[in-house]
């Protein structure tokens, strides 16, 4: 029997409406796999855990979380508190303490969704953005507050040995997953410093130990126009953490929204946790309501299986949502539907029910 301790960060607004779901799907399998068990903990750290204990996750939080096999991370953000606290708090510190250095998002089209671009043809690549370092860092401060002389420097950190490893973790992908291209997002034609060291030794991990691949590098700004102009060139695409944070948001744009995109934040070593979150955040318009589109955050579950060795598990869950999909009968308001939060986790459930009962 493999069982696996998994630490369950519902957090804010959606989040916790979204995790509900997804640890519902979880159950399922487990009820019917018999060598199969998840060891779930809950932790509460969220923004009213702030309120209550003034930080957003304990002293030790990082220490109790580093036994677990995996985290599964809802969403967080509340506004009885500044985004940048929630974030710097909570995620960052994970993502960036346990190594968590590739953030893996999927950008695929999904049957009976209609996507604004896609003229037919299917969409289907992936990010690979730096998650550790480049421009989310902390280096840097602030000088004569409210001053006519204010002024604020905020760094870009980048090594070599993080460029190296975020290509490697892109090329090993693509390899396994019969890639042929991989795509650079840079701008090193004007930051000269960092994004020029980012290509170098990009191309010098591909072209030296994986030379079956093709380097494709397009400026950011070129980028964002061929995303929506042709996103079916695309297979494989590195990019730094700013750039591959807004590169995601406008994938999952191309392919019918927030509502249906996952993440991952992976430490490939298996030395940390990994940790599983869909792309949105706890989005407070539709907050409390029940009608938040669950499938985001059950996919990413779904990543964690597979991170977990049970790929056979996670495509039994993707191929539940794509059939929930395909028959287009269930629906959230973000798909143009009228369902609940629970009533697509319910749909996604009794397929997976059919699948093992035929
Ligand atoms: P958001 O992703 O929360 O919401 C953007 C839009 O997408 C909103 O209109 C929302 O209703 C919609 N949306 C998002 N997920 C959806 C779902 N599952 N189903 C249906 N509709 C969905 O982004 P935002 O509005 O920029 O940020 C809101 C808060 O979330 C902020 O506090 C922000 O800091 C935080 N945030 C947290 C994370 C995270 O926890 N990893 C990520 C992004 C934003």
């Amino acid at each position: 029997m493999a069982s696996f301790d998994i630490a369950v960060i519902a957090g804010d607004g959606i989040g916790i409406e979204v995790m509900e779901e997804t640890l519902r799907v979880l159950a399922v399998l487990e009820e019917y796999e018999s060598d199969f068990s998840l060891n779930l903990e809950k932790f509460p750290w969220s923004t009213e855990y702030y309120l209550e204990h003034g930080r957003m996750m304990p002293e030790d939080g990082l220490e109790i979380l580093k036994k677990f096999d995996a985290i599964l991370f809802g969403a967080i953000g509340d506004a009885r508190l500044p985004d940048d606290l929630t974030i710097w708090e909570l995620i960052m510190p994970i993502r960036k303490q346990f190594q968590q250095y590739v953030n893996f998002r999927p950008v695929k089209s999904l049957p009976g969704i209609h996507s604004p671009l896609s003229n037919g043809e299917e969409i289907d690549f992936v990010i690979f953005r730096e998650n550790a370092e480049g421009e989310y860092s902390t280096s840097g401060g602030t000088m004569f507050d409210g001053q006519a002389e204010e002024m604020a420097v905020q760094n870009v950190i980048m090594t070599r040995d993080g460029v190296e490893k975020i290509t490697r973790a892109a090329c090993e992908y693509a390899m396994k997953h019969g890639r042929k291209k991989i795509t650079n997002a840079t701008k090193s034609n004007v930051i000269v410093h960092t994004m020029k060291m980012w290509d170098k030794y990009l191309k010098q991990v591909v072209a030296e130990e994986y030379p079956e691949l093709e380097v494709e590098s397009n400026y950011i700004d070129a980028l964002v126009a061929y995303f929506v102009q042709r996103p079916q060139s695309f297979e494989v695409v590195v990019a730094s953490n700013l750039f591959g944070d807004i590169l995601s948001d406008l994938g999952s744009g191309l392919v019918g929204g927030l509502g249906l995109s996952p993440s991952a934040n992976i430490n490939p070593e298996k030395e940390f946790p990994s940790m599983f979150e869909a792309v949105h955040g706890s989005a407070p318009d539709i907050a409390g309501k029940g009608i938040a589109n669950p499938i985001a955050q059950i996919w990413s579950g779904a990543l964690m299986l597979e991170h977990l060795g049970r790929l056979d598990l996670a495509d039994r869950v993707t191929t539940a949502i794509e059939d929930v999909l395909r028959e287009g009968e269930v629906k959230t308001a973000d798909i143009g539907g009228t369902a609940t939060t629970a009533e697509m986790g319910t749909a996604i459930i009794t397929k997976i029910r059919e699948q093992y009962e035929g």
